[in-house]
């Protein structure tokens, strides 16, 4: 995302609409005093004119005549002040006024940009990073379940919304109850269904509870613990991801299987379990695509030793 353009578009937009805003209640509050003040409607006329007189000449040089007018605006403001005053009104009242003087609210001194705009650039330059950091957080309450449609049912009667709400608790649960969970879990589903992003709050949230956790792209674990079992620097990850309090992976099914790929994910899965330690699994694949890409062996044990959640929905990146 570019955060200056969408910043200066959005101060930009502000802008205009304060004006317009500004110029609505001005015009409003300037005609209803003109209906119940015939007297200030006439001396706003003459204002008017008398401004376009002093213009002309301001333009033709007209330096007598210029004073004139400039007296003249001067007398009929004053004699519209004291109608006011009369009115029990500010009398200042009819006067437009704007929070920037040196560029009258627009933001910009001809093509120059007034310091007040870039003031209020930076601030939603801020405003919009501060919220996107905060997007970023991964936590359940950050998990939107808006996404998901109540009118779209997944099963009888349960819309995908209800559904990915029991998702979430389920999730939840998950974390309150880690240490007696007897299962992990695999989150499964198409691409940009919320998979990764629940994950993450599972992540952060026992993370936060203490719990040792490691969290690492399919592809990044394989070619991780590849180059310490090849490349004698030590088995510092490969000890790090055999013995953490829970190990998520995610993206299982988008790497490049091969033979070594195949025995470190069954290793995983084996010495875990044997640990009593649990995974959670996110993946693209339901279980007959991870039958097919994986052996019977593998595919035992992540069925057997993970409670199964599709996630269903729409490509919520696409929505965003
Ligand atoms: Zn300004």
């Amino acid at each position: 995302m570019n955060y200056q353009k969408i910043a200066y578009q959005n101060v930009k937009s502000l802008f205009q609409k304060t004006r317009q805003e500004k110029m609505a209640a001005f015009e409003k509050r300037k005609n209803s005093i003109h209906e119940s003040n015939p007297e200030i409607a006439e001396i706003d006329k003459e204002i008017i004119s008398n401004l376009s007189t002093f213009t002309r000449l301001a333009l033709s040089g007209g330096s007598a005549s210029l004073e004139n007018a400039k007296k003249k605006d001067k007398e009929l403001k004053e004699k519209r002040k004291s109608l006011l005053k009369s009115m029990n009104l500010p009398e200042d009242y009819l006067d437009l006024k704007y929070n920037c003087d040196k560029c009258s609210d627009y933001g910009f001194i001809g093509a120059e940009t007034c310091q007040c705009f870039k003031e209020e650039l930076k601030k939603e330059e801020i405003r919009l990073l501060k919220n996107a950091a905060k997007a970023m957080e991964n936590t359940f309450s950050a998990f939107d379940l808006n996404y998901y449609r109540k009118d779209h049912l997944v099963a009888e009667e349960i819309s995908e919304y209800d559904y990915m709400t029991f998702v979430k608790s389920r999730a939840e649960e998950f974390c309150r109850t880690l240490t007696q969970n007897k299962k992990g879990i695999i989150f499964a589903g198409n691409t940009g269904t919320g998979k990764t992003f629940l994950s993450k709050c599972v992540y952060n949230c026992l993370v936060e509870q203490g719990e040792d956790v490691v969290f690492d792209y399919a592809q990044n674990l394989f070619d991780k613990t590849e180059k310490e079992k090849y490349s004698n620097i030590g088995y510092e990850y490969t000890d790090k991801i055999m013995n953490c309090s829970l190990l998520i992976i995610d993206d299982l099914g988008s790497e490049m299987v091969t033979p070594f790929s195949t025995a470190m994910l069954y290793n995983i899965l084996n010495i875990r379990q044997e640990k009593g330690l649990l995974n959670l699994i996110t993946t693209n694949l339901e279980p007959d695509g991870l039958m097919k890409k994986y052996e019977n062996r593998i595919v035992s044990r992540l069925m057997g030793y993970h409670d199964l959640l599709l996630f269903k929905g729409r490509d919520i990146r696409q929505l965003i």
